[in-house]
């Protein structure tokens, strides 16, 4: 899998404004926001480049791991009771540019449906 801008982000090769971390996520701020709240989550794992390849078998630890901190980001950024929106592009279509998965956690905020 090719090196991605993340994986520097995670190893701390390049500097992020980091929300959260544990063992296994990473939360940061995205350098282009779109709106007053935007957070990346990501697994520290770099072998998933989209959702296209989540299996159940091998990643529902994961998965609930990201729900978990999406929700404890959401808190700590005070979008928990207001809402808020996680988005996860996967392919050329949906505008995903880096190919390490990622929610996008979005809020504070009245966001538009549909997504452009
Ligand atoms: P995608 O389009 O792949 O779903 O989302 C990638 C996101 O990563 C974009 O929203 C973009 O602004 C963000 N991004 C790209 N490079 C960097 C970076 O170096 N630092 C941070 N914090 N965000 C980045």
């Amino acid at each position: 899998m090719a090196e991605t801008i993340f994986a520097k982000i995670i190893r701390k090769e390049i500097p992020a404004n980091i929300v959260f971390e544990n063992d296994t996520v990473l939360a940061f701020k995205d350098i282009n926001p779109q709106a007053p709240v935007h957070i990346l989550i990501i697994p520290k794992t770099t072998e998933i480049e989209s959702a296209r390849d989540l299996k159940s078998e091998n990643h529902s630890k994961l998965l609930g791991d990201l729900f978990d901190v999406a929700n404890e980001v959401a808190k700590k950024m005070g979008v928990f009771e207001s809402g808020f929106r996680l988005v996860l592009n996967s392919g050329a279509d949906s505008g995903q540019e880096v190919p390490h998965i990622h929610l996008h956690l979005l809020g504070g905020r009245k966001l538009t449906w549909p997504p452009g």
